[in-house]
């Protein structure tokens, strides 16, 4: 379906900010990728429900009854949103971030993970105690997919071992061939986990098409509120794996032994890794953002947000003083996620007139994902550069580039504002 649809009501459309010269513009959020505006349609469910909400689990009132039932079956519409097979999981955790984290401490001993230098820190640095080997940036999906199946056929032991992708690059905005690698993945014996922080917002994931092994995503990201996020995927080694969080709500039976210590019996559901009161509010908002796009439509959401994606790089392409940041080159299909350094430009100065002289909110930096900047900058592998805004002195460049990233939200407008300001 390659209707275009209209953008889709978002929260802060209206905000006006303070300009540099007196004057006052609407905002222009165009940092979808760090965080999307919540859609109308989410803070309104949510707004509906918050006179209700009460403990889940163990409340016999009814709103307790009531928000119990409406934490499962939100669990339910994000499974179904992802395409979760029959016996997956579906655990709600804070974040991406925290999704991954758990993976990572559920892996059954001597797992060996493979993860390509290329990606978001939250996928690179969560498996700690693990033996992990890190991919070299690959030039083309099908590098990559090359890439990954040399370096498990060569693992040694050939025991179990877990490959971490993401979907969609937070930096470039590209698509890696997901089914490819899980294809290599599953060849060898391996498992795999999708980072799908940048691609849910932007494409359907579906993990029975895409046969993966596990999914992840942020609720920030998919125009919910801050503070959820999912793993989903195979149970058994989440199942087996001691408590992520040890406490009420994910052990079943506590009891004194007669020598005096605790038996503990855990659940073998999600509840296993949900210890605490858990945010039923965050999974609502995700489960009614989830309906949102379902009902909208992946087709025309996707129609709309490559024609701005195509505006784009083709009015930077015609500014010779921008270089627009790519791994698999121009032809690479990408979401609306695009990164560049401008000749004679700080980034951060870039960002920052962006702001003050257009009320154009974008972000600078390394992105969380300081390795795949490097190389895309051709910097040496040790050299200088933080997470997030850089502080550099005028005239001085550091290593850093702008990122412009929109969404389902994005009118027109807001992206034509930022082309004019760039040129
Ligand atoms: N993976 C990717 C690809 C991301 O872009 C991000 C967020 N920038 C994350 C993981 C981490 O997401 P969160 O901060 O919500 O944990």
């Amino acid at each position: 379906d390659q209707t275009i649809c209209a953008p889709l009501p978002v929260l802060g459309r209206d905000v006006v900010v303070p300009l540099a010269n007196g004057g006052e513009v609407a905002y222009a959020a165009l940092d979808y990728a760090a965080s999307a505006p919540a859609l109308q349609r989410v803070w309104d469910d949510v707004a509906g429900y918050a006179p209700y909400y009460g403990s889940v689990h163990r409340g016999a009132g009814y709103l307790s009854q009531l928000s119990t039932d409406l934490f499962e079956q939100s669990r339910a519409t994000v499974a179904e949103f992802l395409g979760c097979r029959p016996g997956d999981q579906l655990v709600f955790t804070r974040s991406t971030t925290d999704s991954l984290n758990l993976l990572a401490a559920v892996l059954p001993p001597g797992t060996r993970v493979f993860v390509f230098e290329t990606e978001h820190h939250a996928a690179l640095l969560p498996w700690r105690g693990a033996e992990v080997t890190y991919l070299d940036a690959p030039r083309t999906p099908g590098e990559a997919v090359g890439t990954l199946e040399r370096a498990l056929a060569d693992r040694t032991p050939y025991g179990p071992a877990l490959v971490c992708v993401t979907g969609a690059s937070n930096v470039t905005g590209e698509l890696w061939p997901v089914r490819e690698l899980a294809a290599a993945a599953h060849a060898h014996g391996a498992r795999i986990v999708l980072d799908a922080a940048q691609l849910a917002p932007h494409r359907p994931v579906d993990i029975g098409e895409l046969d993966v092994d596990y999914v992840a995503f942020s609720g920030h990201k998919l125009y919910a509120p801050f503070g959820a996020g999912v793993l989903a995927g195979r149970a058994d080694w989440l199942r087996a794996a001691e408590p992520y969080l040890a406490g009420g709500g994910a052990s079943k039976q506590v009891a004194r032994r007669a020598d005096g210590g605790l038996d503990v019996e855990w659940h073998t559901t999600a509840a296993r890794h949900e210890a605490g009161s858990p945010n039923v509010i965050g999974a609502y908002a995700i489960a009614s953002a989830c309906r949102a796009l379902t009902e909208a439509g992946f087709g025309p959401l996707v129609a709309r947000e490559q024609a701005l994606v195509c505006r784009v790089l083709s009015a930077l392409a015609r500014i010779p003083q921008v270089k627009v940041l790519s791994l698999f080159g121009e032809r690479a299909e990408r979401v609306g996620v695009v990164s560049f350094v401008v000749d004679g430009w700080d980034s951060s100065h870039f960002a920052a007139a962006l702001s003050a002289r257009y009320g154009i909110g974008v972000r600078d930096g390394l992105f969380c994902a300081h390795p795949l900047v490097r190389t895309l900058l051709g910097a040496e592998p040790d050299s200088a550069g933080e997470c997030g805004a850089s502080e550099s002195e005028p005239g001085e460049r550091s290593l850093s580039a702008v990122r412009v990233s929109f969404g389902v939200g994005t009118p027109d407008e807001h992206v034509e504002r930022f082309l004019g300001a760039v040129a």
